[in-house]
């Protein structure tokens, strides 16, 4: 089954359980001062769980293309390094507002998984929530119930609040959810460790696929839960593992939701991808076929590479996809903007945003290549020379200062620093680093808005919030202070 046609059964089942179809909502934000991107297929439903709007319908379908790399929701250092983590990423959604609850979203989430995409029982495990004490949180005996009459009671795992209890922020909206594992190893593998034992615990084939979200409370200001007038179905299950399982792949890089970008990359580089976790080179092929999804939507959504807020997240994005493909691909010139067409092809008939836009977006990855590879020539000119003056004095560490400079200045990536002066037997001032960059975020005053939940209250929103720096600000503070407290 191809992934088109995947997406295409998805919402083809829950059409036929009287589904509204929608389609997804721009992946950046333009109009939700709390949030830069999409990083659920709910975020477009907001108003309808906080009661503000009126749903177009009680019960809502879709995919939706979702950005994962600032606040909460940051799996940035994870992509390429994984095989099932993306920046963007589809998520496919089915929601009822005050309709369905528990039983018939498990109902539909087990009959689409195992009757219509036929994945095998036995290759399926589910999570429920087991309650909290502490918080005064029931165990989820409901869904428990529900999950029996369809699956072994071993098979069904308790999880804890952090896996299996969905807020949305510090107050408001929230509930208990259920998750569905699939566990895609050979009978050999599953012969020597149980799936049960690796279910939530990163293992790059018991992976994460459903999660339903049961929102049944509200979390009043003064913390105390009420229960909500009418209760809500919400969930999400990511498209491109569900892919992986249908297509019986290991890894979500060699279903065809990327097989043609990659194929596109070994053509421009002449690099050959051999899907090992480890590799340099092979990571360096998933971040860049990854970061070009999340840059070309971002673009034809409208959101150009900029200095500042959402711009400047996808532009870092880009100039991260241009650093490993320099570095470990050997390519030292504009190549990425040649992905876009592969891209088109393949998503512009469910996507016809990608169709319009192409062109421009073709040409912004284009000249953001040019010119960022400039910066990378200059950099390692000027890196170079750091590096000499610091041997011919017998230093081994480059100092913080100088690789700052190097950063704030030229735009020059830190990491980009680390990797060469490694290389070369060198190491980096990291306290020296750190506490310039400390420096800089505390001018710059996003130092102190620190981003937890999904959404931010509005009241307390900071003046300039910007969400991919808070959590670099957040890591580097962190960092500083430890170093500060040794
Ligand atoms: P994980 O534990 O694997 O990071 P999650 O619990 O953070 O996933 P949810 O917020 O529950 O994810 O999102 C619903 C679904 O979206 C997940 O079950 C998963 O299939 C998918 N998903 C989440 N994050 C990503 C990602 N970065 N890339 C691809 N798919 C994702
Ligand atoms: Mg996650
Ligand atoms: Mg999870
Ligand atoms: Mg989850």
């Amino acid at each position: 089954m191809t992934s088109q046609e995947i997406r295409q059964q998805f919402l083809d089942y829950f059409k036929s359980k009287n589904h509204l179809i929608v389609p997804s909502a721009p992946i950046v934000l333009k109009d939700d001062p709390t949030l830069m991107f999409s990083n659920s297929g709910m975020t477009q439903f907001k108003d309808y769980f906080l009661g503000y709007k009126e749903p177009k319908a009680p019960r809502i379908a879709d995919t939706q293309k979702c950005l994962r790399v600032s606040g909460k929701h940051n799996d940035l250092d994870d992509v390429g390094r994984d095989t099932y983590h993306h920046t963007m990423f589809e998520m496919l959604g089915n929601w009822s507002f005050g309709d369905y609850f528990k039983k018939d979203a498990i109902d539909f989430a087990w009959e689409l998984l195992t009757e219509v995409y036929g994945i095998p029982k036995e290759n399926l495990y589910v999570t429920i929530f087991e309650g909290d004490a502490t918080e005064n949180l029931e165990r989820d005996q409901d869904a428990y119930n529900f999950w029996k009459s369809h699956i072994s009671e071993d098979r069904i795992i308790n999880g804890n609040k952090k896996d299996n209890f969905w807020e949305m922020g510090e107050s408001g909206p929230c509930g208990p959810c259920s998750e569905i594992h699939v566990d895609l190893r050979t009978p050999e593998e599953k012969a020597k460790v149980s799936g049960l034992e690796l279910v939530n615990n990163d293992h790059p084939q018991v992976v994460e696929v459903w999660n339903l979200v049961f929102m049944e409370f509200n979390r009043k200001a003064d913390k105390s839960l009420e229960k909500l007038p009418q209760q809500h179905v919400d969930t999400g299950m990511g498209f491109e593992r569900l892919c992986m399982a249908l297509q019986g792949k290991s890894s979500n890089y060699d279903t065809d939701v990327f097989t043609p970008l990659i194929a596109k990359v070994e053509e421009l580089s002449g690099k050959k991808y051999t899907g090992v976790l480890e590799d340099e080179k092979d990571i360096a092929i998933r971040v860049v076929v990854d970061h070009i999804r999340a840059v070309s939507f971002a673009i034809a959504d409208g959101q150009l590479p900029s200095n500042g807020g959402a711009g400047y997240v996808i532009r870092r994005i880009l100039r991260r996809g241009i650093s490993y493909s320099y570095r470990f691909l050997d390519m030292k010139e504009p190549f990425l903007f040649e992905l876009v067409s592969v891209l088109q092809n393949q998503m512009g008939k469910f996507f016809p945003e990608l169709e319009k836009q192409g062109k421009l977006v073709t040409e912004v990855i284009k000249s953001e290549e040019e010119s960022f590879l400039r910066t990378i020539e200059r950099g390692l000119i000027r890196l170079d020379s750091i590096i000499k003056e610091t041997q011919e004095k017998g230093g081994k560490i480059l100092a913080g200062d100088k690789i700052f400079e190097l950063y704030d200045t030229y735009g020059f990536p830190a990491d980009l620093s680390r990797i060469i002066a490694e290389e070369k037997q060198l190491t980096i001032d990291e306290e020296g680093f750190e506490k310039h960059m400390y420096i800089r975020i505390e001018d710059s005053r996003i130092g102190s808005a620190f981003k937890v939940f999904d959404w931010v209250v509005l009241e307390e929103k900071p003046e300039n919030f910007v969400g991919y720096d808070q959590i670099e600000a957040e890591t580097y503070i962190t960092r500083y202070r430890k170093v500060e407290n040794k």
